[in-house]
This record gives C-alpha cells, sequence and structure tokens, in this order.
C-alpha cells in the first residue's frame, strides 16, 4: 500500500528532529561535496540530494555543495565515479561511493558525529596500535545497504582515517550502486576490507582486531590487550605459548589455579609458521596459522596471555618463583618451562650474512616472495618436505638437498614429493651460500662422489630439524641432558622444586598432539603438587 503525503511527512519530521537531537554538540564543521553525472538520471544521485535536504535542516552549519564530474574539484580529489561523496576533503580522504540508506545511513550519520567532534574515536588500545602503523593504507570497504555488520566495519575505517588523515584514506564503496567494483575485487559477501588493493577482511571485526590487520596487512582473529600491571600474581606462570604452553594453560586454569602465559615472540610457536598440519586429532589438515589461533582464542577463555616480553630471570625462593619479565614481575608458586625450539642453522658460510636477503627459515613467510624464482630447501624430514611441498604448490621452483641416500620424511609425504615431481640431490651437502646483496648461487658437495659444484639460486630454504630454546634454563640452575634438553622425571618435575617442562625443550617426539599431550599432563601434575606436595611425602622438610 503506497504511504499518504501526511504520514510521510510525519515520518521526515521524526527524522529530521532526531538528526537535530543528535547533532546538538557539534562542534567541527562538516563539508559535504556530492559529485554526479549531470547527463545521468542517476537514482542514488537522486537520494543523496534528498538525504542531505533533510541533513541541512537538522546538522548546523553542514556545507553541501554539489559538482559534475568535470569539474577541477573532480579531478584534484581523484574522483571518477558517479555518484561520489567526498566528507570534509580538505582534512580527511574519505569517498563515499553510492548513496547511504537502510543500514549505511546508520555508519554515515555516525561518522558525520565523530566528523563533527560529538562522538570519540579509538579506544587506548587501538591508538597503541594505530602508532605502529608506519605507512600509508589505501583502504576500500564494500558494502551494502542491507548488512546489519557493515556500520561497524566503516566506523572502524572512519575512526582510523580520523586519528591518521596523513596515512589512512577511505573509500566506502556501495555493491549495489557498482556491481562492476564488486566484481573486480570479487567482493561476492560484505562487509569485505581492502587495504593497498589487499583483502584484510572479510566480515565486520571489532576496532582493535581491524587495526592490527590495518598493520600486518592480513586477517587477524585474535587480539591481546596491553596489560600495564608491573605486579602480577600468580599460582603458575607458563614461559611458552606454543602448543604445550597453551594446553598446560587450559588445563591448569581448569583445574582452578590461577594461570598467565608469558610469551616473547610468535603465539604458536613452530606451528604457527607450519604451512600446512596433517593428523591432528579430529583435523586431517589445517593451516598453521589457523590451528594456532583455535588454541590460542581457546586458551584465552581460560589464561591471561602476556605477549611480547622476554622472561629474563627465574628465582625461586622458599615457597614461591619469582619471575622478571622485560616488562614487569610475575610472583607465582610454579613455573612450566615450556619454551620450545628455534630453527637450526647449517652453519656454513654465508649463512648468516644472507639471512633475510634470500635465506630462510620459514617458507610460510617468506615463500611468496620467491613466486617463479628457484629456490633450494635443504633437509631431508618431515618439516623439509612439508615446506618443499609448500613452496611447489605456491608456484616456487623448489629442488630439495638432502645429506643423505634416503629420506627420513614420513612415507606419505615423500609420495607426495615424487607426485609433485620436486626434484631431490640426494647425498649432497651445503657447503657455502654465495651472492653479494642477495643469495646468488650454493656451493654442493657431493659426498658420495666427491665432487663440488655450484648451483644457481634465488633462494635458501633451511629446514633441518630444531634446537631446543633452554637458556633460561640453563642460566637459572636447571639441569639438562646430555642431548641439550631440559632433564625431567616422567611427571615434568625439573630439578627445582617447582619448576616443571613440557613440549619440544623436554625432548622426545616433535609432534604437536604429543607437545599438547604433555603440557595437559605437567600441569595436571602441578595441580597435584601444589595440593598435595611430592616433597612433603618424600620427607623432606618444609
Ligand atoms: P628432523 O626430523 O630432525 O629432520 C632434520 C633433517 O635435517 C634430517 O633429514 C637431517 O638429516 C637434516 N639435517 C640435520 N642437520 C643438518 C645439517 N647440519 N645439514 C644438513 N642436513 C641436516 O627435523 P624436522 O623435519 O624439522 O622435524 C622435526 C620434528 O617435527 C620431527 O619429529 C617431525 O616428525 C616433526 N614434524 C612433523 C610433521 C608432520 O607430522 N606432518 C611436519 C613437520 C615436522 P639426517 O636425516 O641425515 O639426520
Amino acid at each position: 500500500m503506497k504511504k499518504k503525503k501526511k504520514d510521510i511527512d510525519g515520518e521526515l519530521k521524526a527524522a529530521r528532529n532526531e538528526l537535530k537531537n543528535l547533532f546538538k554538540d557539534i562542534s567541527s564543521k562538516i563539508h559535504i561535496l556530492l559529485f554526479a553525472d549531470p547527463q545521468k538520471d542517476d537514482p542514488y544521485a537522486l537520494l543523496i540530494r534528498q538525504i542531505m535536504d533533510l541533513m541541512k535542516d537538522a546538522v548546523p552549519g553542514l556545507l553541501f555543495e554539489e559538482y559534475d564530474l568535470k569539474h577541477p574539484l573532480a579531478q584534484k580529489h581523484q574522483v571518477r565515479q558517479s555518484p561520489t561523496l567526498l566528507i570534509n576533503p580538505d582534512r580527511f580522504r574519505i569517498k563515499w561511493l553510492g548513496a547511504p540508506v537502510q543500514e549505511e545511513s546508520r555508519s554515515f550519520v555516525q561518522m558525520l558525529l565523530m566528523i563533527g567532534g560529538v562522538e570519540g574515536g579509538l579506544s587506548d588500545q587501538s591508538r597503541k596500535i594505530m602508532d605502529a602503523i608506519d605507512g600509508r593504507r589505501r583502504l576500500k570497504l564494500f558494502t551494502s545497504p542491507t548488512c546489519p555488520y557493515c556500520p561497524q566495519q566503516v566506523v572502524n575505517a572512519v575512526k582510523a582515517v580520523i586519528a591518521r588523515p596523513d596515512l589512512i584514506s577511505i573509500e566506502v564503496i556501495d555493491i549495489q550502486a557498482f556491481p562492476d567494483l564488486a566484481e573486480k575485487y570479487k567482493a561476492f559477501s560484505v562487509p569485505q576490507t581492502f587495504a593497498d588493493e589487499i583483502l584484510i577482511a572479510k566480515g565486520a571485526q571489532s576496532e582493535e582486531l581491524f587495526l592490527m590487520s590495518l598493520k600486518t596487512m592480513e586477517e587477524q582473529h585474535i587480539f591481546i590487550p596491553d596489560n600495564e600491571a608491573q605486579q602480577v600474581t600468580a599460582d603458575l606462570v607458563i614461559i611458552g605459548g606454543g602448543p604445550a604452553g597453551l594446553s598446560a594453560g587450559i588445563y591448569a586454569a581448569r583445574s582452578g589455579l590461577n594461570t598467565v602465559i608469558v610469551e616473547r615472540s610468535v603465539l604458536g610457536g613452530q606451528v604457527a609458521l607450519t604451512p600446512v598440519v596433517e593428523n591432528y586429532p579430529g583435523l586431517t589438515q589445517i593451516g598453521g596459522k589457523q590451528l594456532v589461533e583455535i588454541m590460542v582464542s581457546h586458551a584465552l577463555e581460560y589464561v591471561t596471555i602476556f605477549q611480547g616480553e622476554e622472561v629474563v630471570k627465574i628465582s625461586p625462593e622458599q615457597d614461591t618463583i619469582t619471575v622478571d619479565t622485560s616488562r614487569r614481575r610475575f610472583t607465582t608458586k610454579a613455573v612450566l618451562l615450556a619454551t620450545g625450539a628455534g630453527h637450526r642453522r647449517l652453519n656454513v658460510e654465508g649463512e648468516e650474512r644472507l639471512s633475510g636477503s634470500g635465506v630462510s627459515y620459514c617458507s610460510t613467510c617468506d615463500g611468496p616472495l620467491f613466486k617463479g624464482k628457484k629456490v633450494v630447501m635443504v633437509g631431508g624430514g618431515d618439516s623439509a618436505v612439508t615446506e618443499a611441498l609448500h613452496l611447489k604448490n605456491i608456484g616456487v621452483d623448489v629442488t630439495l638437498v638432502h645429506r643423505r641416500e634416503t629420506l627420513r620424511a614420513q612415507d606419505h609425504l615423500v609420495r607426495n614429493l615424487q607426485a609433485n615431481d620436486i626434484p631431490v640431490l640426494f647425498n649432497t651437502e651445503i657447503k657455502s651460500i654465495e651472492g653479494d646483496k642477495r643469495v646468488e648461487t650454493v656451493v654442493l658437495y657431493n659426498n658420495k662422489t666427491g665432487e663440488t659444484t655450484s648451483k644457481k639460486t634465488d633462494g635458501v630454504f633451511v629446514a633441518i630439524g630444531y634446537d631446543p630454546a633452554v637458556e633460561l634454563a640453563k642460566t637459572n640452575g636447571v639441569e639438562l641432558t646430555e642431548d641439550g634438553y631440559i632433564k625431567h622425571d616422567s611427571n615434568h618435575r625439573t630439578n627445582i622444586r617447582g619448576i616443571y617442562s613440557a613440549g619440544d625443550v623436554a625432548g622426545g617426539y616433535k609432534q604437536i598432539v604429543i607437545a599438547a599431550g604433555q603440557g595437559s599432563a605437567a600441569a595436571l601434575t602441578i595441580f597435584e603438587d601444589m595440593v598435595n606436595p611430592y616433597w612433603k611425602k618424600a620427607g623432606e622438610v618444609s
């Protein structure tokens, strides 16, 4: 049924009053420019004019101007599409392509409230992330009038542009008004966010995750708030946020222990850098990063994670242990060392000098830089073969170089290697890596024939195993095994009362499921030791 003029007038009046109320405390001027093709009978431009008519009456000092696409201002602001709105173009680079109606009207009004100084901007946490963004970001946000999630993402972007107009520019693109652009960017679901033509988010994000994605230029799913506390008291401090540490955190917290995890670098450890993880129970195949995100999100349900700070000292006292990091002091009853293992080095000439200039230990991180180029992958275990397969899969010309006659990797991986026609140089050792500013050649030694040859290559990927990260254990008096791992009993207890170990740093099979299992078992032991101290059972005094 068609609405009566009287009803429409009533609705317009109510909308005008609502806007008047919203903008009554406006403190900064709003200037909106519409660029539209006068030849085109464009329903979107028509809608914009109607919206502006309404807003002009309601928003004090709002200045609205219309130009055609041939006007010098269109050229100045690089406006090529009709209709395009510019908002305060003297200060901000905000373009709105299409008419802000239905759900989009919510983000449009909120944007004007922020520009008008009525509503605040980024949270303190977000501002810290924003401060770490050092380069320009040109954002494109694809939205639609019927998408209830889109306003949140638009508001995130507007807050970013208001905080750093020198770095951030945004284009909000209505996919109904501009289906050609949606098609070009394959933005078939909304909201989708691109920064410098790279897709950084599908769907709406929290403000902090949006900024993290903007900073890292890839979609982020986990945000760990910064913690200012100088002193933290806990029952258990877990050092290391890989599978062992995360699982221990979940089990300890569920046993009732107040538990924190401290991680100096990347959560998930090696798993975060593994292209594909196979056969973690319940998951035939999953990306390493994705598995880590699942584990971290799960752990965050129970524990506090302190990321980006290094433990420098562990001081066991009578009933407590003090753990000093680069940022704060923890006082705890127990410590679990789950520090994992670091990449083993080849220790050949040129390796250190050209590290980061063609020598890499992480195919997930650096592989895409070698697309269409030649690289060698050194190693014969599961890691080398998995990573060679990953490189081949992303279009890198990879040759495996292994020092023995047979590979150590699991059978199905070796079969996969053959099925993918990845060449393997057996009995071959890397003698040196050469190149001026970047890797250019590797010198190879065949230990069967005694022959030395040079091979041109753009990169050398090294996956020859891991060395346990035991520096912290060593400097704090924790005993090691002959192989250099942390020495512990079958219950994960080390030689120091109250200090336990789990995962790759504790030796044994290096599998994610085993590290996770050890972490959980260690947490249960720690809980039992707190309830029923083994040293008292053993007759030790105090
Ligand atoms: P790894 O199994 O210890 O294999 C290391 C490989 O590097 C071996 O082939 C070794 O040769 C070679 N190597 C060692 N030092 C070398 C050197 N200085 N120069 C040249 N080659 C050298 O290590 P990984 O492959 O990293 O695997 C570590 C653990 O993670 C293993 O337990 C593995 O099963 C596990 N992992 C599992 C999966 C999976 O399940 N899909 C994936 C990745 C890793 P030799 O054979 O001559 O000793």
